[in-house]
């Protein structure tokens, strides 16, 4: 199993770091929000062309919303699943909390910034980076 991530290809998004995104969700609400794509099919075509399949996921983690915790090898599905299902009835990506094992995972696997006091995961896929 692996960790799918998207990562925005606008030509403006891309400053020195890229914007990836751990969730389905979230770059569906990145892509709306700051491209205004909410087409079903634009953003069909956004998911296929931004998707990203990476390195182990985390074994640990922690819902932000509700404290659900996971562990295990498939757990990292079972978090998206879940948190997808939080974002769907409207809970808000802002009163989500840190998720602490995530973020042991990311710094040790070396894909953590601190950006404006929050933790964003960067650089998460190895992919070759076209300027
Ligand atoms: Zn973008
Ligand atoms: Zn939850």
């Amino acid at each position: 199993m692996q960790l799918d991530v998207y990562r925005c290809d606008a030509y403006k998004c891309h400053g020195n770091v890229p914007k990836d995104f751990g969730h389905k969700e979230y770059f569906r609400g990145h892509q709306k929000r700051l491209h205004g794509v909410s087409n079903g099919q634009e953003i069909d075509e956004a998911f296929q062309r931004c998707r990203i399949q990476m390195r182990n996921p985390p074994l640990q983690s922690l819902c932000g919303f509700c404290g659900d915790s996971f562990h295990g090898a498939s757990s990292w599905d079972r978090r998206l699943h879940h948190v997808g299902r939080h974002l769907m009835e409207g809970d808000q990506l802002e009163k989500e909390t840190e998720d602490v094992f995530l973020r042991n995972w990311a710094l040790e696997e070396g894909v953590l910034e601190i950006v404006h006091d929050k933790f964003q995961l960067v650089g998460l896929a190895n992919v070759h980076e076209a300027s």
